[in-house]
């Protein structure tokens, strides 16, 4: 089905991008794999190729472009590739809103130049040990020195997507007692230096997908962080997460859609080589009609995704949308992924097989970022349930 949502300036970008992959992380992925995140430099050289801030000003050294599809495109080149970019998509797609609209304009000083090549690397950090999918229990403290200056932060994070090599946190913490009455309030956003004292890295979890990626315990011990770090106001944390989880969650549709497209061309270029019982498994009835069913859910799938992307380029993308779109298109890319899979027979299971990795790194998308059961309550809500 014809999509309409890429324009001749994307599909250049398109070419460098499937360039870049080719030459700078196909041949070293496996690498990464094994040492569980790329080496520093790889994201200066993501900050020179100019895809750390495609949508960050022109004057901090972005890409001043206000068009999300950019990130789609390597999303996609990903997918097909079977590769990740490390942390490069919380960097890039996560935190960047949160800089462009909660920042002072000295904070933007301080911080976009160095984020869009690379030198400053970003994390965010919500979820703790006791606290994922209810934000509002988070129990991560911030509470002022005498002089007013400072916050000083106690509390510990799990999960965190880059956390072990990240130059800055966003830390999202308790700034007031918890309120039975308004759960919503009393959280604000600090931005960590991570080389502050008292910040220290824990564990490097072992994940069973996702692996050129860090995922990593935080803690944080009376750290001393200055007021001029807070983002945005006090107290409004939990209003700026529900605001930008809209785009999280479009950009991992987007990547479930990705994945989806990609593992149906595995499953048609693999069917058609392998031979069994003296035919290709392209031939068998069974495998033509499970393509098939792959083939109309990826197309149903992407088009839902192209047109929530439309909106979000329009600054119309709501919310319980956001949500839906999650929802379907990662339901979605695990069932494709899984037919797909099976198709392969022994080998979908051995990981140097690209839909053994599309598998294992896929499954993750029905949990972060929120999971399903999350966005069916939002949902279900804006159903007025
Ligand atoms: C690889 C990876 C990377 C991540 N990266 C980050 C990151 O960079 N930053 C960050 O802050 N977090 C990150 N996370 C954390 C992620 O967002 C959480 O794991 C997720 O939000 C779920 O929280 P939880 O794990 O505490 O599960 P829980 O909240 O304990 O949920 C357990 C189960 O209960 C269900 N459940 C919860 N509430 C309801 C309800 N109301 N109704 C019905 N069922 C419910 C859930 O759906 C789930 O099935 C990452 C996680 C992973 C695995």
């Amino acid at each position: 089905m014809q999509r309409t949502v890429f324009n001749t300036d994307h599909e250049a970008f398109r070419a460098t991008v499937r360039d870049f992959i080719a030459k700078e992380v196909e041949p070293v992925h496996h690498e990464w794999e094994k040492q569980g995140h790329p080496p520093r430099e790889f994201y200066n050289k993501l900050g020179e190729l100019g895809v750390l801030g495609i949508e960050a000003p022109e004057e901090f050294g972005g890409g001043g472009a206000s068009d999300f599809t950019y990130s789609m495109v390597i999303s996609e080149e990903c997918a097909r590739a079977g590769v990740t970019f490390g942390s490069y998509s919380v960097h890039a797609n996560l935190i960047l809103p949160y800089l462009m609209e909660y920042a002072t304009d000295e904070q933007k000083q301080r911080w976009i130049p160095g984020f869009c090549s690379g030198d400053l690397m970003f994390a965010i950090a919500m979820t703790e040990p006791g606290t994922g999918s209810d934000l509002a229990n988070i129990a991560t403290t911030a509470r002022l020195d005498d002089d007013g200056s400072h916050y000083v932060l106690d509390g510990a994070k799990t999960f965190i997507t880059g956390g072990a090599l990240a130059d800055r946190i966003l830390v999202v913490c308790r700034t007031s007692p918890f309120d039975p009455a308004d759960r919503r309030a009393g959280l604000s956003i600090l931005v960590v230096d991570t080389t502050s004292e008292g910040f220290s890295v824990g564990r490097r979890l072992e994940k069973i997908g996702l692996k050129a990626s860090d995922t990593a315990e935080l803690s944080f011990s009376s750290v001393r962080v200055p007021v001029t770090d807070r983002l945005g106001d006090e107290g409004a944390g939990f209003t700026y997460l529900t605001h930008n989880l809209a785009q999280e969650r479009l950009t991992i549709a987007i990547g479930a859609a990705a994945t989806a497209a990609a593992a149906l061309q595995h499953a048609l270029a693999y069917t058609r080589e392998r031979d069994v019982f003296g035919r290709p498994v392209a031939s068998f009835q069974n495998t033509k009609f499970v393509l098939a069913e792959c083939s109309a859910e990826v197309e149903a799938v992407q088009q839902f995704v192209d047109r929530a992307l439309t909106l979000h380029n329009a600054g119309e993308l709501s919310v319980p949308d956001a949500a839906r779109a999650k929802l379907f298109a990662t339901d979605t890319a695990g069932r494709v992924i899984d037919k797909c899979l099976q198709l392969h027979g022994g080998y979908g299971y051995i990981t140097e097989f690209p839909i053994a990795r599309l598998y294992a790194d896929t499954r993750v998308s029905r949990i972060y970022g929120g999971t399903s059961e999350v966005m069916k309550t939002i949902i279900a809500k804006d159903l007025g349930l």
